[in-house]
């Protein structure tokens, strides 16, 4: 039997799970029935982990304890422009962590932000195996085009706090041109515009006969849905003030509730004129007065309050086709992906950018994971006949003399890819050399990513500029980038030490493993207990309900009295390790319960069978 690969959309919104089977990419829904999950997080009172729906549903109550988007947050630093963004405007708390990273607090947990990551894809690995029946220890998981490194990284490390060994990471608009071409012997070139809850991406691809390549891909990792939702709610806010004098900034609660609002009148002006923002009982004063907001909203409003925010994506667009040597008239088709491009004004720029109409084939919520799935089963099947040529989004480099930048990987350059450079030492006796190795577009090396440091060490003593060592870097089809390096002089492999620069180290990960292995197995205990106790309960009911006529058909021998007794014996036996919650001894105790309804059921059916005599 083929391994079970799954292909997950780990997105910063709603997260899908998608795997082929017979040949043809198919959504798993989740338990509910739906095809995608929140992608939330949160600590019920009794310290009970909610995931997707189950968190989503109680968030307006529990704001503090409930984390959403953490995808805008993972592979980033405590203090970048994105870290302090989010800790303006969330109302969960986040925290510096050991490696200058980025922590959550849940109630009395702190968690990183690839475990909370880790706890959604162990969400989508049980719906995958609720539905396949087996265990699912392999995906591929997709990332924004323009993640770099840090992000890459991060989210890896996230499957595999999971139970996942992630194969391959793949960049969403190629998951999505990948599902969109899958099996049609196309010969097109195309845009993908994908704009989440959280991100922007946009590639342009050439597809031809299996062969998929992407010639160029631009993005922003912070825009998306969720600027969208601050803009409507600082609009309410100031009107808000503007009308009462109550700042409600400071009010957790009414936060969350004018964001869910916001978002709520945002997508329904996707289809209508008018909303009315209508939140009764929003604010109550130190002194008592209560206060509630009524706000109508226009879609013409909403395209003034957020316009600037889609001429960003089209400028990334224009940039884009323009490192990409394409010009718009060459395109074939748009693909629209995310559920941001359902926005009217997002479509009609997109149009009349790109001067056509965006293709309708797709669904924007599902077209990613099922891209995935496809890539992981062509992954696993040595017989396919896809290729996938994906492109670096960001330029590699070191930071050389006088803080500049020193490009050695260009961006837009086919995965995977390597590149060497020859380091001298400049000091006599030189022993060790520090590399900082950055990813970005500035001359300025500060200005760039810090993905991580290296330091050479044990070189050879001797006068400077004597000794050369060779570093080679290389970016993977993963897009995650490696650093190995020799002694020219020897040929011997020189030893290279990182240092995390965000993230988790390698001790903090195997822990974290070993914690969401434990949780699994709780987890699975504490489901089979469930299953037990519901099984019993309905056992118990059933002997019940039977005893009467039991009794009046046997209490009258000793053998049936003996019956009877044991039978009530057994009963209390099984509300005693229900009391107790005793999984398993509830097992045993199944079973001779189990053995007692089908003797009373004989019983009675030939109590009855005699009665029509
Ligand atoms: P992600 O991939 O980041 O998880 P999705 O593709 O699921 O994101 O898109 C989620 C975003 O799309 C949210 O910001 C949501 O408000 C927005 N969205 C969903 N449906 C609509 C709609 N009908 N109109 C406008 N925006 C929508
Ligand atoms: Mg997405």
């Amino acid at each position: 039997m083929a391994e079970h690969v799954v292909g997950i959309d780990l997105g910063t919104t709603n997260t899908c799970v998608a795997i082929v089977e017979q040949g043809v990419p198919k959504v798993i829904p989740n338990k509910g029935g739906y095809r995608t999950t929140p992608s939330m997080v949160a600590l019920s009172e009794s310290g009970r982990r909610l995931v997707g729906h189950l968190a989503k549903r109680q968030v307006l109550t529990n704001p503090q304890n409930t984390i959403y988007a953490a995808k805008r947050l993972i592979g980033r630093k405590w203090n970048s422009t994105a870290g302090r963004t989010v800790a303006q405007t969330c109302p969960y708390t986040i925290a510096e962590g050991p490696h200058g990273d980025i922590r959550l607090k849940i109630r009395d947990q702190v968690y990183s932000v690839p475990e909370i990551s880790a706890f959604i894809l162990q969400e989508m690995k049980m719906i995958a195996e609720a539905h396949l029946g087996v265990p699912v220890e392999k995906a591929v998981v997709t990332v924004p085009a323009y993640f770099n490194d840090n992000q890459r990284q991060a989210t890896k490390d996230a499957g595999r706090i999971a139970g996942l060994e992630v194969i391959r990471i793949i960049n969403e608009p190629t998951a999505a041109a990948l599902a969109y071409g899958f099996g049609k012997n196309l010969e097109r070139k195309v845009a993908v515009y994908d704009l989440g809850g959280g991100t922007f991406d946009v590639s342009i691809l050439a597809i031809g006969h299996g062969v998929f390549e992407v010639i160029s891909t631009a993005g922003d990792t912070f825009l998306g849905g969720e600027n969208f939702d601050l803009r409507v709610m600082q609009y309410l806010i100031e009107t808000f003030e503007e009308d009462t004098g109550v700042n409600l900034r400071e009010d957790r609660m009414a936060m969350q509730r004018l964001k869910d609002a916001a978002e709520k009148a945002r997508c329904d002006l996707s289809s209508a004129r008018e909303a009315i923002v209508d939140l009764p009982f929003l604010h109550t004063s130190p002194s008592g007065k209560v206060f509630h907001l009524q706000e109508p909203l226009t879609q013409q409003q909403l395209e003034g309050l957020t316009e600037d925010l889609i001429e960003q994506t089209i400028k990334i667009c224009e940039r884009t086709l323009a490192s990409a040597g394409v010009d718009r008239k060459q395109l074939d088709d748009v693909v629209l992906v995310g559920g941001m491009t359902r926005m009217p004004l997002v479509q009609r720029r997109v149009a009349e950018f790109f001067a056509i109409e965006p293709c309708k084939g797709v669904n924007p919520d599902e077209v990613v994971a099922l891209g995935a799935a496809i890539q992981a089963a062509a992954l696993v099947d040595e017989q396919h006949d896809l290729l996938l040529l994906d492109v670096t989004p960001h330029s590699l480099g070191i930071m050389i003399v006088g803080g500049y930048f020193h490009r050695l990987i260009e961006q837009n350059t086919t995965i995977p890819t390597r590149a060497g450079h020859v380091f001298t030492t400049v000091r006599d006796n030189q022993t060790s050399v520090k590399i900082l190795v950055l990813q970005g577009e500035s001359e300025k090396a500060a200005e760039n990513e810090l993905l991580g440091e290296f330091i050479l060490s044990g070189l050879r003593k001797a006068p400077r500029g004597q000794v050369e060592v060779e570093v080679t870097f290389s970016i993977s089809v993963d897009g995650i980038v490696s650093v190995a390096a020799k002694d020219l002089e020897t040929g011997r492999e020189q030893c290279i030490t990182v240092t995390a620069t965000s993230g988790l180290t390698e001790d903090e990960l195997k822990e974290l493993v070993k914690q969401s292995q434990a949780y699994m197995i709780e987890l699975r205990a504490s489901e089979e207990l469930e299953r037990r106790r519901q099984q019993c309960e309905k056992l118990i009911d059933s002997i019940r309900e039977l005893l009467p006529q039991v009794q009046e058909a046997m209490s009258g021998t000793r053998f049936g009295r003996d019956a009877i007794a044991k039978a009530e014996a057994v009963v209390r036996r099984a509300e005693g390790e229900l009391a107790r919650a005793d999984a398993r001894a509830l097992g045993d105790t199944l079973e001779s319960l189990d053995r007692t309804v089908s003797m009373f059921r004989n019983v009675a059916h030939k109590r009855s069978e005699a009665a029509q005599r």
